[in-house]
């Protein structure tokens, strides 16, 4: 007897963290990457260590336009002849750092489109990029988001969280590294600010106020090299997001600034 196909939507971070982020997303019928922040020579290991090969992927959607995004973007599309997908301010923002490209489908900040048996939703952030998203990929019922480089916690984001099963989300730094830390004071207000990243804590108090309870799996994300540690970010989430964690089969972890996060894998149909 045959065993039917299983229904799934898998997700999971090739690298992540201020020092280049790379997202990996499958259904059966398959994979892009979402942001290509690294050199494209890491995103192939990256690809082989998952059993994966680049011949997989039908394209790559890109945040937005700061390099830890968007860096070799341009060299993936050419080797492997991909598509680039991102809004028309991530172009402009990023046309010199992708250079020639054969194909580049753009949309809006805000637009929602079917993309390769995805649906995709993307939502402006206030993050400081040109036109910078977060976006929700959905399969059926079940819903993915890559929550990143937010700014602040903007009130279309509460209202996104409370509808997903799955999230890769920002716990960009802890405040009281980033005071004590080595950046200046500007580089210090600009994460600070509404325009650059969230914290460890705001990211905790997002769960722990707008998640349902069909967020069962969260994978904290993006963190800040000098002003972060995984272990801080772990801590502070099971600190201030406690009445979330007691929720039946919830996991989370950390993503891993280097090497592949274990697999999201979210049902359906
Ligand atoms: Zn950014
Ligand atoms: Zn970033």
């Amino acid at each position: 007897m045959r065993s039917l196909p299983v229904n799934e939507l898998r997700l999971c971070t090739i690298a992540s963290g201020s020092s280049g982020n790379c997202v990996f997303a499958e259904h059966s019928g398959g994979a892009i990457l979402i942001d290509a922040g690294i050199s494209g020579k890491k995103i192939a290991e990256g690809l082989k260590h998952i059993g994966r090969n680049p011949s997989c992927l039908r394209g790559i959607f890109v945040t937005h336009d700061h390099t830890d995004h968007v860096n070799a973007a341009g060299i993936m599309a050419r080797r492997y002849n991909l598509p680039l997908l991102m809004s028309r301010g991530t172009l402009e923002g990023s046309r010199h750092k992708l250079g020639k490209v054969a194909r580049v489908e753009c949309f809006r900040a805000g637009d929602k489109f079917s993309y390769e048996g995805f649906e995709i939703e993307t939502i402006p952030t206030p993050h400081d990029g040109v036109e910078p998203v977060a976006l929700v990929l959905n399969r059926g019922k079940t819903r993915a988001g890559v929550l990143t480089d937010l700014g602040h916690k903007f009130d279309a984001l509460r209202e996104v969280l409370a509808t997903l099963d799955g999230a890769v989300l920002e716990s960009n730094y802890d405040p009281v590294m980033l005071k004590n830390g080595p950046y200046p004071a500007y580089l210090q207000n600009r994460i600070r600010s509404d325009a650059g990243h969230i914290s460890n804590e705001e990211a905790a108090q997002l769960v722990q106020e707008h998640a349902s309870a069909r967020l069962k799996v969260v994978l904290l994300a993006h963190l800040s090299q000098n002003n972060n540690t995984p272990d801080i970010a772990m801590k502070t989430f099971y600190a201030k997001a406690e009445e979330f964690l007691k929720g039946e089969g919830v996991k989370v972890s950390v993503a891993p600034r280097h090497e592949p996060s274990p697999m999201m894998r979210l049902r359906f149909g």
